[in-house]
Protein backbone atom coordinates (compact mmCIF):
# COMPACT_ATOMS: atom_id res chain seq x y z
CA UNK A 1 0.00 0.00 0.00
CA UNK A 2 1.49 3.20 -1.27
CA UNK A 3 1.50 5.65 1.58
CA UNK A 4 -0.97 8.32 0.10
CA UNK A 5 -3.25 5.13 0.30
CA UNK A 6 -2.55 4.07 3.73
CA UNK A 7 -2.69 8.05 4.91
CA UNK A 8 -6.63 8.44 3.19
CA UNK A 9 -7.43 4.67 4.62
CA UNK A 10 -6.86 5.86 7.88
CA UNK A 11 -8.21 9.61 7.75
CA UNK A 12 -11.57 7.73 6.46
CA UNK A 13 -11.64 5.16 9.75
CA UNK A 14 -10.49 7.78 11.82
CA UNK A 15 -13.55 10.41 10.68
CA UNK A 16 -15.92 7.80 10.57
CA UNK A 17 -15.94 6.07 13.88
CA UNK A 18 -15.31 9.82 15.37
CA UNK A 19 -19.13 10.76 14.07
CA UNK A 20 -20.87 9.24 16.77
CA UNK A 21 -21.50 10.24 20.28
CA UNK A 22 -21.83 7.76 22.65
CA UNK A 23 -23.00 8.73 26.17
CA UNK A 24 -22.10 6.30 29.67
CA UNK A 25 -24.37 7.02 31.94
CA UNK A 26 -23.23 6.32 35.69
CA UNK A 27 -26.35 4.96 37.74
CA UNK A 28 -27.90 6.78 40.85
CA UNK A 29 -25.32 9.47 42.57
CA UNK A 30 -25.77 11.56 44.80
CA UNK A 31 -28.48 11.67 47.17
CA UNK A 32 -29.28 7.96 45.48
CA UNK A 33 -26.84 5.37 46.68
CA UNK A 34 -28.39 2.95 44.49
CA UNK A 35 -27.67 -0.74 46.20
CA UNK A 36 -25.81 -0.26 49.18
CA UNK A 37 -24.15 -3.88 50.97
CA UNK A 38 -20.86 -4.53 52.75
CA UNK A 39 -17.96 -5.81 51.62
CA UNK A 40 -15.39 -7.90 53.55
CA UNK A 41 -11.62 -7.38 54.44
CA UNK A 42 -10.37 -10.36 56.69
CA UNK A 43 -12.88 -10.17 59.53
CA UNK A 44 -14.28 -6.68 59.02
CA UNK A 45 -16.82 -5.35 57.06
CA UNK A 46 -17.13 -1.99 55.36
CA UNK A 47 -19.91 -0.50 53.35
CA UNK A 48 -19.86 0.00 49.55
CA UNK A 49 -22.64 2.14 47.36
CA UNK A 50 -23.58 1.30 44.03
CA UNK A 51 -23.58 4.91 43.01
CA UNK A 52 -19.20 4.64 43.60
CA UNK A 53 -18.65 1.36 41.46
CA UNK A 54 -21.14 2.60 38.80
CA UNK A 55 -19.34 5.91 38.41
CA UNK A 56 -16.22 3.82 38.92
CA UNK A 57 -16.80 1.62 35.27
CA UNK A 58 -18.16 3.91 33.67
CA UNK A 59 -15.41 6.49 33.77
CA UNK A 60 -12.98 3.97 32.77
CA UNK A 61 -15.52 2.88 30.22
CA UNK A 62 -15.21 6.70 28.86
CA UNK A 63 -11.64 6.53 28.57
CA UNK A 64 -11.37 3.20 26.13
CA UNK A 65 -13.90 4.77 24.47
CA UNK A 66 -12.55 8.32 23.63
CA UNK A 67 -10.28 6.92 21.82
CA UNK A 68 -12.41 6.42 18.68
CA UNK A 69 -15.75 7.92 19.75
CA UNK A 70 -17.44 11.38 20.89
CA UNK A 71 -18.07 10.42 24.29
CA UNK A 72 -19.68 12.06 27.45
CA UNK A 73 -20.86 11.18 30.87
CA UNK A 74 -23.92 11.88 32.47
CA UNK A 75 -21.83 12.61 35.64
CA UNK A 76 -18.30 12.21 36.34
CA UNK A 77 -18.77 13.11 39.80
CA UNK A 78 -20.86 11.97 43.11
CA UNK A 79 -24.23 13.97 42.18
CA UNK A 80 -27.71 13.82 41.88
CA UNK A 81 -29.36 13.74 38.84
CA UNK A 82 -32.83 12.67 37.61
CA UNK A 83 -33.85 9.89 35.17
CA UNK A 84 -35.51 12.60 33.09
CA UNK A 85 -32.14 15.26 33.29
CA UNK A 86 -29.84 12.06 32.25
CA UNK A 87 -32.56 11.72 29.09
CA UNK A 88 -31.70 15.68 28.71
CA UNK A 89 -28.20 15.02 28.18
CA UNK A 90 -28.29 12.88 25.38
CA UNK A 91 -30.50 15.03 23.71
CA UNK A 92 -28.28 17.65 24.10
CA UNK A 93 -24.97 16.09 23.29
CA UNK A 94 -27.42 14.25 20.36
CA UNK A 95 -25.93 10.76 21.20
CA UNK A 96 -26.04 7.60 19.35
CA UNK A 97 -25.85 5.48 22.24
CA UNK A 98 -26.76 5.74 25.53
CA UNK A 99 -24.72 3.13 27.99
CA UNK A 100 -26.30 2.70 31.71
CA UNK A 101 -24.23 1.29 33.97
CA UNK A 102 -25.27 -0.19 37.32
CA UNK A 103 -24.78 -3.06 39.83
CA UNK A 104 -27.29 -5.56 40.73
CA UNK A 105 -28.59 -6.20 44.02
CA UNK A 106 -30.50 -8.88 45.81
CA UNK A 107 -32.24 -10.48 48.98
CA UNK A 108 -31.44 -13.73 47.78
CA UNK A 109 -26.93 -13.11 48.99
CA UNK A 110 -26.71 -16.25 46.66
CA UNK A 111 -27.78 -14.45 43.39
CA UNK A 112 -24.73 -13.53 41.07
CA UNK A 113 -23.69 -13.24 37.60
CA UNK A 114 -23.68 -10.09 34.89
CA UNK A 115 -26.98 -9.16 32.52
CA UNK A 116 -27.24 -6.84 29.90
CA UNK A 117 -31.00 -5.02 29.13
CA UNK A 118 -32.24 -3.86 26.55
CA UNK A 119 -35.66 -1.48 26.52
CA UNK A 120 -38.94 -3.62 25.60
CA UNK A 121 -42.58 -4.19 27.52
CA UNK A 122 -43.12 -7.11 25.91
CA UNK A 123 -42.39 -9.40 28.03
CA UNK A 124 -43.70 -10.35 32.28
CA UNK A 125 -40.18 -9.94 33.66
CA UNK A 126 -39.59 -6.38 32.09
CA UNK A 127 -42.84 -5.46 33.27
CA UNK A 128 -41.58 -6.19 37.02
CA UNK A 129 -39.03 -4.79 36.72
CA UNK A 130 -40.92 -1.58 37.19
CA UNK A 131 -40.84 -1.99 40.28
CA UNK A 132 -37.24 -2.32 40.58
CA UNK A 133 -34.85 0.35 42.56
CA UNK A 134 -33.35 1.71 38.74
CA UNK A 135 -36.95 3.48 37.95
CA UNK A 136 -37.73 5.06 41.43
CA UNK A 137 -37.65 8.45 41.43
CA UNK A 138 -40.35 8.71 38.48
CA UNK A 139 -44.00 8.65 40.21
CA UNK A 140 -48.14 9.78 39.49
CA UNK A 141 -48.43 12.23 36.44
CA UNK A 142 -44.93 11.56 35.73
CA UNK A 143 -45.30 8.20 35.31
CA UNK A 144 -48.29 7.64 33.41
CA UNK A 145 -47.23 10.18 30.81
CA UNK A 146 -43.78 8.14 30.84
CA UNK A 147 -45.42 4.97 30.30
CA UNK A 148 -47.14 6.20 26.62
CA UNK A 149 -44.30 7.63 25.66
CA UNK A 150 -42.46 4.29 26.47
CA UNK A 151 -44.60 2.17 24.00
CA UNK A 152 -43.77 4.93 21.21
CA UNK A 153 -39.96 4.73 22.10
CA UNK A 154 -39.65 0.79 22.11
CA UNK A 155 -41.18 0.52 18.71
CA UNK A 156 -38.77 2.59 17.39
CA UNK A 157 -35.37 1.39 19.35
CA UNK A 158 -36.49 -2.27 20.02
CA UNK A 159 -34.19 -3.44 17.15
CA UNK A 160 -31.38 -1.39 17.81
CA UNK A 161 -31.25 -1.60 21.54
CA UNK A 162 -31.08 -5.64 21.21
CA UNK A 163 -28.25 -5.71 19.07
CA UNK A 164 -26.49 -3.40 20.93
CA UNK A 165 -26.91 -5.16 23.91
CA UNK A 166 -26.50 -8.66 22.33
CA UNK A 167 -22.73 -7.65 20.79
CA UNK A 168 -21.64 -5.63 24.01
CA UNK A 169 -22.61 -9.12 25.87
CA UNK A 170 -20.98 -11.22 23.94
CA UNK A 171 -17.81 -9.45 24.68
CA UNK A 172 -18.61 -9.46 28.61
CA UNK A 173 -18.95 -13.38 28.55
CA UNK A 174 -15.98 -13.52 26.40
CA UNK A 175 -13.14 -11.27 28.96
CA UNK A 176 -15.21 -11.89 32.00
CA UNK A 177 -17.48 -15.08 32.56
CA UNK A 178 -14.11 -17.24 32.51
CA UNK A 179 -11.31 -15.13 33.72
CA UNK A 180 -13.79 -13.77 37.12
CA UNK A 181 -15.74 -17.02 37.09
CA UNK A 182 -18.92 -15.38 36.53
CA UNK A 183 -22.13 -16.59 35.76
CA UNK A 184 -23.60 -15.07 32.86
CA UNK A 185 -27.33 -14.13 33.44
CA UNK A 186 -27.88 -13.20 29.75
CA UNK A 187 -29.25 -10.17 27.64
CA UNK A 188 -33.13 -9.82 28.71
CA UNK A 189 -35.64 -7.17 27.93
CA UNK A 190 -36.65 -4.42 30.47
CA UNK A 191 -38.43 -1.90 31.21
CA UNK A 192 -36.79 1.34 32.20
CA UNK A 193 -37.78 4.61 32.24
CA UNK A 194 -34.16 5.98 31.76
CA UNK A 195 -33.63 3.87 28.57
CA UNK A 196 -37.31 5.10 27.43
CA UNK A 197 -36.72 8.21 27.95
CA UNK A 198 -33.09 8.71 25.87
CA UNK A 199 -35.32 8.17 22.70
CA UNK A 200 -32.60 6.23 21.69
CA UNK A 201 -30.21 3.09 21.25
CA UNK A 202 -29.85 2.32 24.34
CA UNK A 203 -28.66 -0.71 27.45
CA UNK A 204 -28.61 -1.09 31.06
CA UNK A 205 -25.83 -3.21 32.27
CA UNK A 206 -26.10 -5.09 35.41
CA UNK A 207 -22.44 -5.51 36.08
CA UNK A 208 -22.69 -7.92 38.86
CA UNK A 209 -24.68 -8.61 42.46
CA UNK A 210 -23.20 -6.25 45.63
CA UNK A 211 -25.06 -8.26 47.17
CA UNK A 212 -22.86 -11.26 47.02
CA UNK A 213 -19.96 -10.83 49.30
CA UNK A 214 -17.98 -13.17 46.69
CA UNK A 215 -18.77 -11.09 43.47
CA UNK A 216 -18.56 -7.86 45.20
CA UNK A 217 -15.09 -9.11 46.47
CA UNK A 218 -14.60 -9.01 42.62
CA UNK A 219 -16.49 -6.58 41.05
CA UNK A 220 -14.00 -3.68 42.85
CA UNK A 221 -10.84 -4.72 42.25
CA UNK A 222 -9.31 -2.38 39.34
CA UNK A 223 -8.48 -5.54 37.48
CA UNK A 224 -12.33 -6.32 37.18
CA UNK A 225 -13.57 -2.76 36.10
CA UNK A 226 -10.65 -2.51 33.46
CA UNK A 227 -11.91 -6.00 32.15
CA UNK A 228 -15.64 -5.13 31.98
CA UNK A 229 -14.48 -1.62 30.89
CA UNK A 230 -12.74 -3.30 27.78
CA UNK A 231 -15.57 -5.72 26.59
CA UNK A 232 -17.83 -3.06 26.85
CA UNK A 233 -16.34 -0.74 24.65
CA UNK A 234 -15.57 -4.24 22.30
CA UNK A 235 -18.76 -4.33 22.26
CA UNK A 236 -19.42 -1.14 21.20
CA UNK A 237 -17.25 -1.16 18.02
CA UNK A 238 -18.47 -4.69 17.31
CA UNK A 239 -21.99 -3.25 17.03
CA UNK A 240 -21.00 0.37 15.51
CA UNK A 241 -18.38 -1.72 12.93
CA UNK A 242 -21.47 -2.45 10.64
CA UNK A 243 -23.25 0.88 10.90
CA UNK A 244 -20.62 3.05 9.88
CA UNK A 245 -21.53 3.60 5.95
CA UNK A 246 -25.00 3.47 7.17
CA UNK A 247 -24.92 6.74 9.12
CA UNK A 248 -27.14 8.80 9.98
CA UNK A 249 -29.63 6.31 9.50
CA UNK A 250 -28.75 4.08 12.91
CA UNK A 251 -32.39 3.61 13.98
ZN1 LIG B 1 -28.90 0.83 39.74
Amino acid sequence: MSKFILIFFLLFNFSSTWSFTILIDPGHGGEDDGATGLYKVGKRKLPIKEKDLALGIALRIKKKLSKNYNTFLTRSVDRSLTLAKRAEIAEKVNADLFISVHINSSTKRSSNGFETYYLDNHDDAAVKKVESIENKDLEGEAYIIDKILTDLVIDRTVKSSKGLATSIHKTIRKRVKGKFRMVDRGVKPGLFYVLALTKRPAILLEAGFLSNYKEISKIRTRKFQETYAQAVADGIHLYLKDKIKKKPSLF
